[in-house]
């Protein structure tokens, strides 16, 4: 018997599904399958199908899908687990749940060699957070993320799964020749994909593991030719780049503004920032809008083309982008 299958580049294989679970329309029962490069997603049925992804609807004869044991059938409940990479992360205050938790997550079908639970803030100039190690030992893992494959030691550096779309939104953008510089770059979630697009990157971050990173997953992913990474306090390196870039990426959101002179700097005569801010839910644009046109003096006409809620962050803080054109006068 055959099956509607929404056919795409496995590049696009991500994004995809995402929008075909978000509409209700993956048939679950049935096993995505890639072939040369397509990737077959499996669908309840075409009119469920988003109307632009209609025309990629193929029929096909995928197998049926084994159910997988997932840690809520075992558990009676649906504990809240992240994954990155082969490791899970949960967020658990109570050690006995936490213990029930990571034994039943591996004795799910979920891959995972390492479960580990949140044991601090993310803290720090370098934005790391401390862990307790629930099972296994191997805090390093391979994360793939639209497409590309993020080497990481979640001890040593930042890097949060949920921002995946936010990455993908600014990813998209992008267009072959132009200058990008990510001012925060960590291991290289924003940097990687935008020079796969094409585009010239400079990457900095102060911490040192996290730039050993990005120059190995620059040669994992076939781009370390169109990346220079820089290991530094971006404000001590802004200098040399002045009037570079056509793109800046400012993931930075407690301290941002603090970067604002260096990011001006960096910018070239038509510059698109993408500013990374966390705010009360009362006004999550206002503060940084005001912080970039101070910033940007007289030297730059300052259009905000888009304000987003990226998350919800604490009770009544939004972690909030801005995408801000600075047009020189
Ligand atoms: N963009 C990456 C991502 O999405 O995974 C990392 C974002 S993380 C929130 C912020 C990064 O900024 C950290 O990796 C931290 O080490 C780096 N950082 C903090 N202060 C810095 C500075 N003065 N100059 C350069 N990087 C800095």
């Amino acid at each position: 018997m055959t099956v509607p299958c929404v056919a795409v580049d496995r590049e696009r294989g991500e994004e995809v599904r995402r929008r075909l679970a978000e509409a209700g329309a993956l048939a679950g029962e049935y096993e995505i399958t890639v072939e040369n490069g397509t990737i077959y997603l499996p669908v309840t049925a075409r009119e469920d199908v988003p109307p632009p992804l209609r025309r990629s609807i193929i029929e096909r004869d995928p197998d049926r899908r084994e159910t997988p044991t997932t840690p809520a059938d075992l558990l009676g409940y649906e504990p809240s687990i992240e994954r990155l990479g082969d490791i899970v992360i949960i967020d658990e205050d109570d050690d006995e749940r936490a213990s029930a938790i990571a034994k039943a997550v591996m004795d799910s079908d979920i891959p995972c060699e390492t479960v580990v639970n949140r044991a601090s803030p993310i803290e720090g100039e370098l934005r790391v957070r401390q862990w307790d190690v629930l099972t296994g030992d191997d805090t390093e893992t391979i994360h793939r993320e639209y497409g590309h494959e993020f080497a990481l030691d979640i001890t040593e550096v930042y890097f949060s799964p949920r921002l995946a779309t936010e990455r993908h939104r600014v990813v998209k953008q992008v267009e072959t020749g132009e200058h990008a510089f990510d001012m925060f770059a960590g291991v290289g979630p924003y940097a990687i994909p935008m020079a796969a697009r094409g585009a010239e990157v400079v990457a900095c971050d102060l911490n040192e593991q996290a730039i050993e990173y990005l120059h190995e997953n620059a040669e994992r992913n076939d781009v370390a030719d169109r990346i220079t990474p820089l290991q530094g306090d971006v404000r001590e390196v802004a200098a040399d780049w002045t009037g570079w870039a056509d793109r800046i990426v400012m993931n930075l959101p407690h301290s941002a503004d603090e970067f604002l002179e260096a990011a001006v700097m960096i910018a070239g005569d038509d510059c698109l920032i993408h500013y990374y801010d966390i705010q009360h839910e009362d006004d999550p644009f206002g503060p940084g809008r005001t912080a970039i046109e101070d910033a940007a003096g007289d030297a730059y006409t300052v259009s905000v083309e888009t304000e987003r809620v990226v998350r919800s962050y604490a009770p009544h803080e939004h972690n909030v982008c801005l995408d801000v054109r600075l047009t020189r006068q």
